[in-house]
């Protein structure tokens, strides 16, 4: 049984696209090859000479006939088995090297043993490398070779595996001929000293001469097959061929896929970094503004939990007119009148427990030549224990300076720092409001910002001196009202409505003039606004991860047009498709993930900034993080799938003549 059997072997090329347009390489060849033997094939040249080696290597199936290695029948077998086969058994070597441009002798040598994923074995490597007289050479790049020891280099990658069969595509036929003979007397040593089977294409008479059969290829046919030199053919009996795939998990496979994917990444930094730009604007606003919307959740349930979820507000509304209703409205706002009404209703009932009154406005407060505009509140002196407002220094007013009217007032933590620069105790001071003198009767302590606003910009005068000297109104802005308890809230709330619509003669089927809004309300609209406020960004945010991805896709298509002779080349050396699959995908995916590593910290970094210079609430919270991270995975997964698989499918012959 021979080695190689090649039966009725035809080879037809399509040229272009049209399928009729074809061009006969190989005609009806048959060839037995014995295991052990040197083989010469010469021919002028375009006679199909290296057509037929590629057959013989496995690296492009026949358009037609049987080819038997080790007695299996390869041209039944799948691209994984041919890949097994050629990698255990065959070693090849190109005219043109061939080698990967960025990686050493040494990682170029190593190649075929990872995607075998066999041991890998970095001393043979150097042990080989050092019979071909490279051991000074071993971490230099192709580059830094010459011609003579990177085809060294090629014929080291190929023995690394220790083959069965060595095909070499006249692989001194870009060197001077000193060279030649010294490369072929290594290959010859190989062949006699380890029996390995040499086929050897060449131009040269003189290296065709040292050979024990010469094949003759002329218009792709064999028209001659001689033995010379008195050789017979070798008796060597064939190793045993195991089509067995050994486990597709490789950690050194995988590292060195990983750090070729690093290294690509770096050589082409702008590129990479403006393809990963859609990417990072969209995890960038999907984090940022899930932050800012709980961080405004939580502002609320903040201030909810100050207050008590048992005050309401109430406030005047120009009333809607019901149906066709032709009757004009007028509105009444809420008074005095309405005020003394709700504070009869608390003295007899048991849901209503507490009012103030409030107007606001704006007034320029003055104090030792420094002045500042401020909000002034008026309002009622409950409005110290229904909303927490309890002075540090001093005391709130109480009801009997509001029905003075007494020009007295309580000064917030900012106006306080604003007005007395040097920090005295300003109890018992007079400062101007508005050109009246005030007198300072209690000092706020410090509350911090709610909702971006700043809760110490104020000062509190009694509601009465706001209405009747300052603002010179008839009505509220609006009253708080405190229910007894959480429970009866909704009973509060109907007592209340009930008394002003009486006072502002609302018949039975007439829409209030006022408004009541509990806090739970409040809450609920925050939550709505921010509900929808996600959704937008969530569009947003999916529409520039979807340009991303665009992007990815792009820029990987061109990297696999740009690297299609690597992909060539490790694909003749013994890479799978999977592998190929995986370099690119590996790729991708980084992108992806360095796209969303850099969006979430430019997020964190605006989080920051918000919060400790506008003096934003901000909350990150973990799952928005782990979406985000996970989408752009699953980004760069994607739409790097479709280039890596462009790139697995190419066939190794094609990819090595793409120019
Ligand atoms: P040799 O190595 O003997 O010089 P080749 O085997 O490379 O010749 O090529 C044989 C013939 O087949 C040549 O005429 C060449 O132009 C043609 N040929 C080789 N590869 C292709 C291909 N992929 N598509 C079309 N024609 C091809
Ligand atoms: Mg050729």
């Amino acid at each position: 049984m021979a080695l190689i059997d090649l039966q009725n072997i035809s080879k037809v090329y399509q040229m272009g696209d049209d399928p009729k347009n074809t061009f006969k390489a190989l005609d009806d060849v048959n060839l037995k090859i014995e295991k052990g033997e040197y083989v010469a094939i010469i021919g002028p040249s375009g006679s199909g000479k290296s057509t037929l080696l590629q057959i013989l290597g496995l690296l492009d199936p026949p358009s037609s006939g049987s080819y038997k290695i080790h007695n299996i029948e390869t041209t039944k077998l799948s691209d994984n088995e041919l890949t097994t086969i050629r990698s255990q058994k065959i070693g090849f070597i190109f005219q043109m090297f061939n080698l990967l441009s960025r990686i050493s002798a040494k990682e170029n040598t190593m190649l075929p043993m990872i995607y075998q994923r066999g041991k890998v074995d970095g001393a043979r490597a150097d042990a080989i490398l050092g019979q071909l007289g490279l051991d000074q050479h071993t971490g230099h790049t192709p580059s830094q070779l010459s011609g003579g020891q990177q085809q060294r280099v090629a014929i080291a990658r190929a023995l690394v595996n220790n083959p069965e069969i060595i095909f070499a595509d006249e692989p001194t036929g870009n060197l001077p001929q000193a060279q030649a003979i010294e490369i072929v007397s290594e290959l010859e040593r190989l062949h006699q000293e380890e029996g390995m089977t040499l086929v050897i294409i060449t131009h040269s008479n003189d290296l065709a001469g040292r050979a024990d059969r010469v094949v003759r290829i002329v218009d792709c046919k064999i028209t001659e097959d001689r033995r010379q030199n008195n050789t017979q053919p070798p008796d060597l009996k064939a190793e045993q061929l195991h089509l067995t795939t050994s486990s597709p998990f490789n950690p050194k496979l995988w590292l060195q896929t990983f750090k070729m994917a690093l290294q690509t990444m770096f050589r082409n930094k702008v590129r990479t970094f403006l393809t990963m730009l859609g990417i990072i604007i969209g995890v960038f606003s999907v984090v940022s503004m899930l932050a800012i919307g709980e961080g405004a959740k939580k502002s609320v349930e903040h201030e909810l939990r100050r207050l008590g979820s048992s005050l309401f507000r109430v406030k005047s509304v120009w009333p809607k007119i019901k149906g066709a209703s032709t009757q004009k409205r007028t509105i009444t706002y809420i008074n005095e009148g309405d005020l003394a009404a709700l504070q009869k209703l608390i003295s007899t009932s048991s849901k209503v427990k507490n009012i103030s009154a409030i107007r606001e406005g704006k007034g320029t407060l003055t104090f030792e030549g420094y002045s500042y505009s401020s909000k002034i509140a008026g309002v009622s002196p409950s409005h110290r224990d229904m909303r927490g407002n309890v002075p540090s220094h001093g005391r709130f007013f109480d009801e009997t300076e509001n029905k003075n009217q007494a020009r007295v007032i309580v000064l917030g933590q900012t106006v306080y720092k604003q007005l007395f620069k040097d920090e005295q105790n300003p109890i018992g001071k007079v400062v101007k409001l508005n050109n009246k003198n005030y007198r300072v009767i209690g000092l706020l302590p410090p509350k911090g910002t709610s909702w971006g606003g700043d809760v110490d910009d104020v000062v509190y005068i009694p509601e009465q001196t706001a209405l009747k000297r300052l603002f010179g109104k008839q009505n509220y802005g609006h009253f708080f009202i405190q229910a007894a308890g959480d429970q009866t809230l909704d009973g509060a709330i109907e007592e209340v409505s009930q008394v002003l619509r009486q006072r502002h003669k609302i018949g039975k089927d007439m829409e209030n003039d006022f408004q009541i809004k509990n806090y739970g309300e409040i809450k609920n609209t925050v939550d709505k606004i921010s509900g929808t406020m996600i959704k937008l960004i969530s569009i947003v945010a999916l529409i520039s991860l979807i340009v991303g991805g665009i992007g990815i896709m792009n820029i990987m298509l061109v990297s696999v047009t740009e690297r299609t002779r690597e992909i060539g080349i490790r694909k003749a050396i013994g890479a799978k498709s999977r592998d190929i699959l995986n370099q690119f995908l590996i790729e991708s995916v980084l992108i992806g993930l360095c796209g969303g590593a850099i969006g979430v910290i430019l997020a964190y970094i605006t989080g920051t900034i918000l919060e400790n210079i506008m003096l934003w609430e901000i909350e990150f919270k973990p799952y928005g993080i782990i979406v985000a991270f996970l989408f752009s995975v699953f980004t760069g997964v994607f739409f790097g799938l479709y280039p890596a698989q462009k790139a697995a499918k190419l066939s190794p012959i094609k990819a090595l003549r793409y120019e």
